[in-house]
C-alpha cells in the first residue's frame, strides 16, 4: 500500500487546485488518502496532515527546521564555494550600483552557459566595461566582438540596451527591489531580478532556477511536474519563504551551489550534502541512491523526482535559465 504521505503529492494541474486548499508554505494538494478518503477541501495541508497524523511531507512547516536548514547550508556555503570572480565582485564593490551590474552581468553571462566558460568572457568584460556608463557608451560591435564565442548574442545586445536605459531614464541608478528590476529593465526576468536583488541588495527573495527546483523537489520528496504553472508558484513561494532573512544573497547561491555540485540530476553525492537530515526524498528511499532514472517512476521517493535542469551540465543549473530552460536566454 502507499506510504502514508506520499499520495499527498502536488496533483494540481490547474491553478484553481491550489487556490482551494491553499495554506501554508509549499502547501500540496491532497490526493487520494492512504488512510481513507481525501482530507477536508476546506483544511489547509499543515492541518489536515496532523489531522490524519501523516508528515506534512512537502512542507517547510517546522520554524525550528527551517532554521536548522539555513544554518547547516549556509555553514557548507561558507566551507565549499567556489571562488568566481563576480562573487568577490559582489562582496568587495562599495558601490551599489556598481555591485549590482557586476552580480548582473554574471547572471546575464552564466545563462545556458557553463560556469567554467563564463569567467574569461565575464574578467574581460568587467575590465573593458567596469560601469553601467561604459557600457552604455560602448558601441554594438564592441559588444559582440567581446561577447564572441559566448552564443546567445541577443544577451549581450539587451545587457547593453538595458545599460542605456538605466543612464538614460534612471538617472544611472539601478532599480533597487527585485519587482523594480524585473519591471524596469528589458532582458530581466524574475529569475535574474530575485538575484540581484538577493545578491547585491540583500533583500530577502528567493530565486527559482533549474538547481533550486531539483533541491527543493528533493528535500520536500515533491514528485509533481514542475513544468506545471501552480506547481512553480509553489516552488517562488517555498524559495521566497526559505531564503535566509540575513544572508539571503548567499543562501541563494548555497541552494544554487549545491544543486550544481552535490544534489546533481544524476547520483547526487547525499553522503556528503549538508543538508540531508532535512531530505525527505532520502529518507523515503533510505540511502543514498546512485543514480536518479530521468523518467519519474510516480512516487515521491528520490527516481520520481524530476531531473528538470536540461543539457548543459553544471553550466544550465547555474547558468540561471529563468525556469528550468523555457525562457529564451535573456529572459
Ligand atoms: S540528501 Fe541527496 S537528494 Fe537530498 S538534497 Fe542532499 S544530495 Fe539532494
Amino acid at each position: 500500500s502507499p506510504t502514508p504521505g506520499c499520495d499527498w503529492l502536488w496533483r494540481g494541474k490547474r491553478r484553481s487546485d491550489w487556490s482551494s486548499r491553499g495554506g501554508g508554505v509549499g502547501g500540496c494538494f491532497p490526493g487520494k488518502n492512504a488512510r481513507g478518503g481525501p482530507p477536508s477541501p476546506a483544511m489547509g495541508p499543515l492541518r489536515a496532515a496532523a489531522a490524519r497524523g501523516l508528515p506534512a511531507l512537502h512542507l517547510f512547516g517546522d520554524p525550528a527546521e527551517v532554521e536548522a536548514l539555513r544554518g547547516r547550508l549556509l555553514a557548507w556555503y561558507d566551507q565549499s564555494k567556489r571562488d568566481l570572480p563576480w562573487r568577490a565582485l559582489a562582496v568587495t564593490e562599495p558601490d551599489v550600483n556598481r555591485r549590482a551590474y557586476a552580480v548582473w552581468v554574471s547572471e546575464i553571462m552564466l545563462q545556458q552557459t557553463q560556469v567554467a566558460t563564463v569567467i574569461d568572457y565575464y574578467n574581460r568584460w568587467m575590465q573593458k566595461w567596469p560601469t553601467l556608463q561604459a557600457l552604455a557608451e560602448a558601441s554594438l560591435e564592441e559588444v559582440n566582438e567581446l561577447w564572441a564565442g559566448l552564443g546567445y548574442y541577443s544577451r549581450g545586445k539587451r545587457l547593453q540596451e538595458a545599460a542605456r536605459k538605466v543612464v538614460s531614464e534612471l538617472a544611472g541608478q539601478m532599480p533597487r527591489t527585485a519587482e523594480e528590476l524585473q519591471k524596469l529593465l528589458p532582458g530581466v526576468g524574475r529569475y535574474t531580478a530575485g538575484a540581484i536583488a538577493s545578491i547585491s541588495y540583500g533583500q530577502a527573495t528567493g530565486v527559482v532556477d533549474g538547481n533550486v527546483i531539483r533541491v527543493l523537489c528533493r528535500l520536500r520528496c515533491i514528485g509533481a511536474d514542475p513544468s506545471s504553472p501552480p506547481v512553480i508558484d509553489r516552488l517562488w513561494a517555498m524559495a521566497n519563504a526559505l531564503v535566509d532573512r540575513s544572508r539571503p544573497g548567499d543562501f541563494n547561491q548555497a541552494l544554487m551551489e549545491l544543486g550544481a555540485t552535490v544534489c546533481t540530476p544524476k547520483a547526487p553525492l547525499c553522503g556528503e550534502c549538508p543538508v540531508k537530515q532535512h531530505c525527505r526524498a532520502r529518507l523515503r528511499v533510505g540511502v543514498a541512491p546512485k543514480t536518479v532514472p530521468s523518467q519519474p517512476a510516480g512516487g515521491c521517493g528520490l527516481p520520481a523526482v524530476p531531473s528538470p535542469v536540461p543539457s548543459g551540465g553544471e553550466g544550465a543549473g547555474l547558468g540561471l535559465s529563468e525556469v528550468i530552460g523555457k525562457t529564451p536566454p535573456g529572459a
